[in-house]
C-alpha cells in the first residue's frame, strides 16, 4: 500500500511543536505540502492557502487543519468537497452545528473525518478508563488552571468569539472526562468570568453529572502563575484515582503508576492512518457539546480587564 500523501494547513505553534514531528515519525503517511499565509516549511511544497494547495497538489489524499477554530469549517468543507480525508485539530469546530455538518459531508463524500482530541492520547488515560469501568464512582473533580500569558502569548483569536477562551485548554479536560467515564455527561450549571475588554472567558466553573447522577465539578482558570494544574480526580468508594499533568501521570490510592512515555500526537496520527485504512470516521462531539452548553446555560460575569 502506498503512503498517505498529506497536506497541512496553518503552520503555527501546534503544527510546529507537535504535528510536524509526529507526522515524520508515523509509518504510512508523508507530508507533501503545507499551506500557510505567513510561513514556509522545509522539504515540502509550500502554498499560500488551501485552495492553492488543492489546485497544485491533485495527488493529496488527506489534509490536516491546524488553524484556530474560527477558520476550521470553511477549510474542512473545501477539503472534504475535494474528496480528501480530513484531520481536525481540537476543537472540531467553533460550533456544534458546523462540526455536525462536516461529519455529514464526510459521510456523503465517503472519506474519513477525524476530530482529534489529543489529550485522550495522553499516556495514563487508557488505564484510568479501565479503572473507572471497574469502580463505582462517587465524585469527580477537575482542576485545570494555567497561565495564559505563558501558553498563549499574543493569540488574539483565543479571546474572540469562537476562540473558546479558557475552554481552549478546558475542553482537553472534558475530552479526557468523557473518554474515561463515557458520555453522556450532563451540564447542570456554569459560571463564566469574562474580562471587560475580551469576548471569551478567562475562568469557568462547571457543575455536571454522569448519566447515573454522579456529580462532576470542574474549575478552569487562566490566571494561575507558578505551578500549573491539569488534574482530574475520580473518587470511588474507598479508592481514589488522580490523573495529573494533563492525563500523563497517574496515582491510584496514593501509589504512583507507571504510564510510559508521553506520545499524544503520534497516537493521533496512528489513529488517523487506521481510520483512513478502514474508511471510517471518528467525530465525537461530546466535549464540544459540554462547552456549548456552558455558554448556553451559564451565568456570565464581567471581570477585570486582561492584557497579554
Ligand atoms: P496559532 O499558532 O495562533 O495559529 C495557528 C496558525 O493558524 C497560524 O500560524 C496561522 O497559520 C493560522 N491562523 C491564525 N489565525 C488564523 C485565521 N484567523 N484564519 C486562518 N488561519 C489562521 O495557534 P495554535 O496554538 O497552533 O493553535 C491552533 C489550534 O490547535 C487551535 O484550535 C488550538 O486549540 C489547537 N491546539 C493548540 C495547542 C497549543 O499548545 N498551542 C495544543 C493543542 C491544540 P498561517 O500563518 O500558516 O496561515
Amino acid at each position: 500500500m502506498t503512503n498517505i500523501r498529506l497536506g497541512l494547513v496553518g503552520l503555527g505553534k501546534i503544527a510546529r511543536d507537535q504535528h510536524l514531528p509526529a507526522i515524520a515519525s508515523t509509518a504510512g503517511i508523508d507530508l507533501v505540502a503545507v499551506a500557510s499565509r505567513n510561513a514556509t516549511a522545509e522539504g515540502v511544497n509550500n502554498y499560500h492557502d488551501l485552495a492553492a494547495m488543492l489546485a497544485g497538489e491533485p495527488g493529496l489524499d488527506a489534509i490536516v487543519l491546524c488553524q484556530p477554530p474560527q477558520a476550521r469549517f470553511d477549510a474542512a468543507r473545501m477539503a472534504l468537497a475535494a474528496g480528501k480525508h480530513v484531520f481536525l485539530e481540537k476543537p472540531p469546530g467553533a460550533t456544534v452545528s458546523e462540526a455536525q455538518a462536516l461529519a455529514a459531508l464526510a459521510t456523503q463524500q465517503g472519506v474519513t473525518l477525524f476530530a482529534g482530541w489529543h489529550s485522550r492520547y495522553a499516556s495514563a488515560v487508557a488505564t484510568a478508563k479501565s479503572w473507572a469501568a471497574t469502580h463505582t464512582l462517587k465524585h469527580v473533580t477537575i482542576d485545570w488552571k494555567e497561565d495564559v500569558r505563558h501558553w498563549h502569548p499574543g493569540q488574539d483569536w483565543i479571546w474572540e468569539p469562537g476562540g473558546f477562551g479558557v475552554f481552549d485548554p478546558g475542553i482537553n479536560a472534558l475530552s479526557i472526562l468523557t473518554e474515561v467515564i463515557g458520555a453522556p455527561v450532563r451540564l447542570i450549571d456554569a459560571e463564566l468570568e469574562t474580562p471587560a475588554n475580551r469576548q471569551a472567558p478567562i475562568a469557568a466553573r462547571l457543575a455536571m453529572a454522569t448519566a447515573g447522577g454522579v456529580p462532576i465539578a470542574a474549575e478552569f482558570d487562566w490566571r494561575q502563575t507558578g505551578p500549573q494544574t491539569w488534574d482530574i480526580v475520580l473518587e470511588a468508594e474507598s479508592a481514589t484515582l488522580r490523573l495529573s499533568h494533563g492525563g500523563n501521570m497517574l496515582v491510584i490510592d496514593n501509589v504512583p503508576q507507571d504510564t510510559g512515555l508521553e506520545a499524544e500526537y503520534p497516537g493521533l496520527y496512528r489513529r488517523f492512518v487506521d481510520l483512513i485504512g478502514s474508511r471510517e470516521s471518528d467525530v465525537d462531539l461530546a466535549p464540544l457539546q459540554i462547552v456549548a452548553d456552558a455558554f448556553l446555560r451559564g451565568r456570565s460575569r464581567s471581570t477585570e480587564a486582561f492584557d497579554d
